[in-house]
């Protein structure tokens, strides 16, 4: 695990207990006090017997808890779930998912290193990759999501990284991961996944030769929209060896309380998000029939042009946000954002509470139009996080805009 690794204790766990017995029940060992549910540990420094015990625990010969940018007993518990739930060896939590990414970006690459990265991922990680590291001299190709041979034409000797996030968002674009990591392990590249919108309760990408999953908690692992937080899963030695270096120079760390959110959100994740997938296939299925919509895409959708690789890939489920395009442009999207009385009109997905969202002029609206274009997004596209509510309230909140427009 995350600093410290092999000196703090582990909770003992039958070794077949299943992925929500992991995500409830790994952590750390209680306290002395015994406390069933994980106390919180909101403390910025620890402290040592004596002045030769933390001698030998700053250089690193006893492992220990030190000081909270560096490892935290909550952010710890929370590492140890999702590297459960994701399938790795290891796990570090960050400040933010962009933490994350400019975690993996600044302690895997150097000027003069390239990453192919999918054109249509999240706006800020094609930003940063683009704006901010292409300052210091990390260089970027940015390729169609799911042309295999197009990932293959970008690939350079001095290629690092391969980065994809599928689905993708809003898109739900869905690439073939195996595929691509085939291409990067032919490289000597290492492929990185976003997992945002599966989550590892849909998709676990290391199954399919992933090296990293990159996470941000604030999307369906906390699940109740109350904190920012990011994670990135995979190996040991990659975690101990490139991560945690620099987070310990650099500070990204998660503070304890979020992590705490976080890490009891993942207790109850598998539920929430197969509940709010098959939600959401449902809404698709109702909006694909509706006159004022144009296009749906959700990959539970047999119509989805990656659907049956999503199948593959996702357990069979689609996944919990739906984009569609109304019929027309910016003022008609608007219309049916503004009717809703019961979405909360946002730039977020993962809640309980449903979320609508036009991504042209808000999530991607740093993008220039041409790179929207190219990603797919026009004016006319709404993004739903769908939620907890009941689902006829959902369909009905987005038939009051709906209906209008047809009429
Ligand atoms: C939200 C999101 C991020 C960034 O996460 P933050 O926690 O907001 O920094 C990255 N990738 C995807 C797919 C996201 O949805």
């Amino acid at each position: 695990m995350n600093q410290p690794p092999r000196g703090i204790p582990r909770v003992a766990l039958p070794d077949e207990a299943g992925l929500q017995t992991r995500a409830i029940r790994e952590g750390l060992p209680a306290s002395p006090w015994g406390e069933n549910s994980e106390a919180l540990y909101l403390t910025s420094c620890f402290t040592h017997p004596d002045a030769a015990t933390a001698a030998r625990r700053f250089a690193n010969e006893e492992d220990a808890f030190i000081y909270s940018r560096f490892s935290n007993p909550s952010v710890t518990i929370l590492e140890r779930r999702l590297a459960a739930l994701e399938g790795t060896e290891a796990c570090i939590a960050t400040s933010s998912g962009m933490g994350a990414i400019l975690l993996l970006f600044m302690s895997l690459l150097k000027a003069g290193d390239h990453v192919v990265c999918s054109q249509s991922v999240f706006g800020s990680t094609i930003k940063l990759l683009q704006s901010e590291l292409g300052k210091f001299g990390v260089e970027s190709s940015f390729v169609s999501q799911t042309d295999v041979s197009a990932w293959k034409a970008a690939i350079r000797p001095s290629t690092r990284l391969l980065f994809a996030e599928t689905p993708t968002n809003p898109m739900t674009e869905v690439c073939d991961i195996q595929a691509l990591a085939d291409l990067a392990h032919n490289a000597g590249a290492l492929l990185v996944v976003d997992n945002c919108l599966c989550s590892p309760a849909l998709q676990q990408p290391v199954k399919f030769g992933a090296d990293i999953v990159m996470h941000s908690g604030t999307k369906f692992l906390d699940g109740q929209g109350r904190v920012i937080a990011g994670a990135l899963c995979a190996s040991e030695q990659l975690v101990t060896e490139k991560f945690v270096p620099f987070m310990r120079s650099a500070g990204v760390n998660l503070s304890p309380f979020n992590a705490w959110v976080v890490a009891k959100g993942l207790e109850t994740l598998s539920l929430r998000v197969k509940a709010q997938s098959e939600q959401a296939l449902a809404l698709a299925r109702w909006l694909e029939q509706h006159p004022a919509v144009a296009r749906v895409l959700h990959p539970g959708l047999p119509s989805h042009p990656q659907h049956a690789l999503a199948m593959r890939q996702q357990n069979g489920q689609g996944g919990a946000v739906v984009t569609f395009d109304v019929k027309g442009g910016r003022e008609e999207a608007f219309s049916v954002i503004d009717a809703t009385q019961l979405c909360s009109i946002a730039a977020n997905f993962g809640d309980v509470r449903s979320i609508i969202t036009h991504p042209a002029s808000t999530t991607h609206g740093r993008l220039t139009e041409a790179q929207r274009q190219a990603a797919g997004i026009g004016q006319g596209m709404i993004r739903l996080g769908v939620g907890l509510e009941d689902l006829a309230d959902i369909q009905a909140d987005l038939a009051r805009g709906l209906d209008l427009l047809a009429a």
